[in-house]
């Protein structure tokens, strides 16, 4: 009876709202109310008591009963951390910490960075008075590079464990080795005094999750107490298409409408798997609602996906004005790690866009991404969200049958993704990945895959010992092929030209949006092929950053006068606007690159090394990165990728050119394997290069 439902008694515990002070007490104490009217606010003791009594422990509870956004502050406020110690709390996406952490900040009248910060990559908003602290699961990982027993942390919440994405798998494995080590008995004889037991501070591992998975958790972390949320569920009615739906972006359309028309009050979320249909769809429902306007109900489109700035992530979340519906188009996002208020219809495509793995029987492996179909827990959640303020209907845009086909739950992406990244991070905290006591194993093939992809990176040696370079590719917070790309770039003495392209790889953008249906296409490829260069995208991109570059100088040298840089971001979007270009991810993109220019100063690397104005330097350091990511022409003019045929994606300026070899970014199933950002090569250096390898492997 390990079960306990913590929060049946009905027991009404008033906070001391004494400390609510300043100009804004009104509005605190509303949202101290709306605090003590989450279904967790009665659990609070429960959860303190089991978190004082066990090292780890699990909380199962619906989304939206208030386990991200209360559990670090009762902990907080019950006094389990230690003055300098921290609570960190790792979700799987960028968008869950940074608008929960916000949403934490607000609730304690506190600044964020403050007492309440965030990390992501690129980006930290703390300071040594943070306390509670929100990561993605990635940036925690990150954290042990420098302190590898996490010791400023007291507790680790472990979020949306559920959908055990490989950080959050990899980083349960190191939080249950940090775990042990830290509460060991202390090696300190010489100090002549045994610690006590506090002043060792054992590290605390609370897994959060909103499915029920419960038991297999508790058991992987030595049989820790579950404590159970009971959410406030109201019924939802189902609804499946008679028949399967051909094109889900055409009949969620129809769907969205047939509600609108209908009249029945409440919000609308659509499930989509990624940026690009939530950008369609978006557009084509503003020009219908703009077609067919009612007069008593306005539309407003709120997109939200891990890309879109934070500002306009957050316009999902606020009220629609009167008389107006909202439409919020939603990746998985919303299925578990954030909660909208006022949603009574959810349309749902059954679809999410999800990485898969190639892993050949010999050779480095292929990733791409792909939409793939939900598992039936995630439809389950997406059907509840229409029920949390009132009852509601979700629409399925598959059939019945198609839903009994569905896996029960999806794959954990350590049995689905690349490696890569994993096995040379953990072996550079000293580890290797078979070695780890993690819930699932991944395959075999996919570890072999990953292995030869270090090698031939040149991360690891022949005996799969971490080499120097491998070091300083896990340090650098760069996918492994770009870290090695940049790498090069010092021996190539193109630093400043490759840390640009790495660095507007590395946005969560894309620098060259897809347009839209409503804007001039013509005139957007003229304004766009200005920046083509020959030798493919890479090189595109460069140009680009050098004239987005070359504005900014431009403003800053005339508006430094006045001191305002307002005035020369807005010159800057003009500018972007008129290239069709996406300011936002340049603007990312500039920050990136500051931080990797620290960096590579930290491992002296000269950020400032250019080659001018030759190419091939650059293209050789991308190509030593990307000599797992190549594709030669075949006889008949296709190309292949090892054994894979594979297409120039149409977006690539190499599309309607042939060129004998070429090397991509990523690989993207539609109805084909396309290849994205791609840049040709001389044959040549395939030759040397299958040379060197045959030599080395
Ligand atoms: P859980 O983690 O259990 O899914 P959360 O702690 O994230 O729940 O959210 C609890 C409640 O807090 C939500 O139901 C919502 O009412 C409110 N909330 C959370 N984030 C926001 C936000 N950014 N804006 C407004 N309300 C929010
Ligand atoms: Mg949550």
């Amino acid at each position: 009876n390990k079960k306990r439902r913590i929060n049946d008694a009905s027991t009404s515990n008033h906070a001391d709202i004494s400390a609510t002070h300043g100009l804004q007490s009104g509005k605190l104490m509303a949202l101290q109310r709306s605090r003590e009217l989450l279904p967790i606010w009665p659990g609070k003791d429960a959860i303190v008591d089991a978190v004082k009594h066990s090292d780890s422990v699990v909380i199962i509870g619906e989304p939206g009963s208030g386990k991200t956004t209360q559990v670090p502050q009762y902990l907080l406020d019950a006094g389990l951390i230690s003055p300098e110690g921290l609570i960190a709390v790792t979700q799987p996406r960028k968008v869950a910490a940074t608008t929960i952490a916000a949403r934490v900040a607000q609730e304690r009248n506190a600044k964020l960075g403050s007492e309440v910060g965030y990390a992501i990559r690129f980006d930290d908003q703390s300071s040594p008075e943070t306390r509670i602290k929100f990561y993605t699961d990635g940036m925690l990982l990150r954290e042990m590079l420098n302190d590898s027993q996490l010791k400023r942390c007291d507790v680790v919440i472990v979020d949306e464990a559920h959908e055990r994405t490989l950080r959050t798998d990899v980083l349960l494995a190191n939080l249950k080795r940090i775990q042990k080590a830290r509460s060991a008995e202390p090696n300190d004889k010489k100090e002549g005094k045994r610690k006590e037991r506090w002043e060792r501070r054992p590290l605390k591992i609370i897994v959060m999750s909103a499915s029920l998975q419960a038991e297999r958790f508790s058991r992987y972390l030595n049989n820790a107490p579950v404590l159970y949320v009971k959410g406030r569920q109201h019924p939802v009615r189902l609804f499946y298409s008679k028949t399967s739906q051909e094109d889900y972006l055409d009949s969620a359309l129809r769907t969205f409408f047939q509600i609108h028309y209908e009249k029945e009050p409440g919000d609308v979320l659509i499930f989509l798997p990624g940026q690009e249909d939530i950008e369609n769809l978006a557009s084509t429902i503003k020009l219908y609602a703009a077609q067919r306007p009612m007069d008593s109900l306005d539309v407003a489109v709120r997109p939200l996906y891990a890309a879109l700035p934070v500002a306009k992530q957050h316009e999902a979340f606020y009220k629609a004005p009167q008389n107006t519906r909202k439409c919020v188009l939603a990746t998985n996002i919303a299925e578990t790690s954030v909660t909208i208020p006022n949603i009574r219809f959810v349309i749902d495509c059954g679809l999410c866009n999800e990485k898969r793995y190639l892993a050949p029987e010999k050779g480095p492996g292929i990733e791409r991404l792909s939409p793939t179909e939900i598992s039936q827990s995630s439809a389950i959640q997406r059907a509840g969200r229409a029920g949390r303020d009132g009852p509601g209907k979700c629409f399925r845009l598959y059939t019945e049958q198609t839903y009994k086909q569905l896996l029960p739950a999806q794959i954990p992406e350590i049995k689905r993704c690349d490696l890569n990244f994993a096995i040379l991070q953990q072996k550079s905290f000293g580890y290797d990945i078979e070695e780890m006591d993690l819930m699932d194993k991944p395959e075999l093939n996919a570890v072999k895959a990953s292995k030869t992809i270090l090698k031939i990176l040149g991360a690891v040696n022949q005996q799969f010992e971490i080499t120097s370079v491998g070091k300083l590719m896990a340090k650098l917070p760069l996918e492994p092929h770009l870290a090695r790309a940049l790498l090069q770039s010092k021996e190539n003495g193109c630093t400043k030209e490759v840390i640009s392209i790495v660095s507007i790889l590395s946005a969560s953008s894309k620098v060259f949006y897809d347009l839209p249906n409503n804007e001039d296409r013509e005139a957007a490829f003229q304004a766009r092929s200005k920046f083509h260069h020959p030798s493919g995208d890479h090189l595109t991109l460069l140009n680009v950053f050098r004239a987005y570059d070359e504005i900014s100088e431009g403003v800053k040298s005339s508006s430094s006068s006045n001191g305002q840089n307002g005035i020369g971001r807005g010159e800057r979007k003009e500018w972007c606007r008129r290239q069709f270009l996406n300011e936002r991810a340049l603007a990312e993109a500039t920050r990136i690159r500051d931080q990797l220019e620290r960096a590579c100063q930290q491992a002296s690397i000269d950020p400032k090394q250019s080659c001018g104005d030759a190419h091939e330097p650059v293209l050789k350091s991308l190509f030593r990165g990307l000599v797992h990511h190549t594709a030669l022409k075949q006889l008949d003019g296709s190309y292949k990728a090892g054994e894979l045929p594979i297409k120039i994606h149409p977006s690539s300026v190499l599309c309607d050119k042939k060129p004998t070899g070429l090397m991509y970014e990523e690989l993207v199933l539609t109805s084909f394997h396309y290849a994205r950002c791609v840049s040709a090569f001389p044959p040549a250096w395939q030759m040397e290069w299958s040379d060197s390898l045959r030599k080395s492997l």
